[in-house]
């Protein structure tokens, strides 16, 4: 084992330099159907007036508010996509139903709980008021004006939104396509028996949900071979189809550890340590456009072998990348205070990323410590609701103490 080479930078400045060479992925226009939790790449203006006409919001007569209190006749009936052809003048009424266009001449409608029938006359109430019972045009919507902007990502709402304005077709962000890979002569598949030493490959699993969750689609390169050459020639291969690399493991300077060599005779390391535990060895790369291969080149994230480590690493530096690279405003998970129950020691000279779980106390979201923080212990991260910051050579953190916390999930 040779010493790294690599200077040990800052959590802060390795994550911004990150995001500052993290490209912004193009634009394709997407059928509204696939359109949940796509990120809206170009404003979107309301094209028309919603509602585009006048609206009934009941069940009842539509008439003139001067006829209040008289017993007027009933011409016709407006339903919803039936309109009245008529015009209401006064001493008249139409029947309306919910939806119904409000017809030329009235200017309110009254319920049908407040009207009495009788044949075709219908005895209103007073007083009424003009407008009232209807929707007017633009009254949810005016045409011309903004209703979403670009970064805003796309739930049930916003869709329909879109498909009430007529776009059968959404400008939205293209999804990162990553390879995803482990490395390491130790690991064994999922169901397969480890023998003496070996153990079963679970970063693949845990990174291919993750980076599933934070939008992008994975291509599954399993695990890598331990031979320089044939390592290599996967990697080139996959970087033709995707955007990002993601490979786990094999960070350490150890002869069997060829993450970083590849990196570094395919392109940039720009990152090669960080002051993060856990995720010291975290790696970040750019790799230029391969031959034949078109757009930005690839941007390559080396994530550390210990389970928790990867996801750590996942969370302060890959994720927020992904949502830069879907064009989301947004690309860091909220932060709450939260009022730490236990006395948290700082992880000696780097930035420690410790793990907890809330409950609420009153008004205040409590944290309590989710036991040893090892990096190989996926159960400090197993229903964990947050990450907390503890800040390096300090003091560390009195119980009781009021802190930010990186929003996993609430309780
Ligand atoms: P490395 O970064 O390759 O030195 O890996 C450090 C440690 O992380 C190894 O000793 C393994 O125990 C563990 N590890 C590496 N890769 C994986 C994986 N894909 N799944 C689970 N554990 C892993
Ligand atoms: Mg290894």
């Amino acid at each position: 084992m040779r010493a790294s080479g690599y200077p040990l930078v800052e959590v802060d400045a390795a994550a911004a330099l990150v995001l500052e060479l993290t490209p912004v992925l193009g634009v394709e226009r997407v059928a509204i159907a696939h359109c949940i939790g796509r990120v809206l790449a170009e404003d979107l203006v309301a094209p028309a007036s919603l509602p585009a006409f006048p609206s009934s919001a009941v069940d009842g007569y539509a008439m003139r508010s001067t006829d209040a209190g008289k017993a007027i006749r009933v011409l016709g009936e407006s339903a919803a996509g039936r309109p009245f052809a008529g015009t209401i003048g006064p001493g008249t009424a139409a029947r309306i139903l919910t939806g119904g266009v409000l017809p030329d001449g009235a200017d309110c409608v009254v319920m049908v709980e407040e009207v009495r029938l009788d044949g075709d006359l219908v005895t209103t109430p007073a007083p009424l008021q003009a407008g009232s019972n209807f929707h007017r045009p633009g009254a949810d919507v005016r045409a011309g004006e903004q209703v979403l902007v670009a970064g805003t990502q796309l739930g049930a709402a916003e869709i329909g939104l879109a498909a009430a304005l007529g776009f059968p077709r959404l400008p939205v962000r293209r999804r990162p396509r990553v390879a995803l890979m482990s490395t390491g002569d130790e690991l064994v598949e999922v169901g397969g028996k480890p023998g003496r030493g070996q153990i079963v490959d679970s970063n693949r699993w845990a990174l291919l949900a993750a980076l599933r969750e934070a939008g992008a689609e994975v291509r599954g390169l399993g695990i890598g071979p331990d031979e320089p050459e044939a390592l290599r020639q996967l990697v080139v291969d996959a970087l033709r189809e995707v955007d990002v690399l993601v490979p786990s493991g094999g960070l350490s300077m150890g002869p069997h550890h060829l993450v970083k060599p590849l990196l570094e005779s395919l392109g940039t390391v720009h990152v090669g340590r960080v002051k993060l535990k856990p995720g010291k060895p975290f790696t970040f790369a750019t790799l230029p456009p391969t031959g034949g291969r078109r757009g930005d080149g690839n941007i390559a994230f080396g994530l550390p072998g210990f389970p928790v480590s990867s996801l750590v690493t996942f969370e302060v530096f890959v994720r927020p990348a992904l949502r830069k690279m879907q064009g989301f405003t947004r690309l860091q998970r909220p932060t709450l205070p939260v009022r730490l129950a236990y006395d948290a020691r700082p992880g000696a000279d780097r930035t420690e990323f410790q793990r907890v779980r809330l409950h609420r106390d009153g008004r205040e979201l409590v944290a309590e410590t989710t036991g040893s923080q090892s990096s190989s212990r996926l159960m400090s991260l197993a229903g964990a609701h947050a990450l907390v910051r503890i800040p390096p050579d300090d003091q560390g953190i009195k119980a009781g103490s009021i802190v930010d916390a990186m929003i996993l999930s609430l309780p």
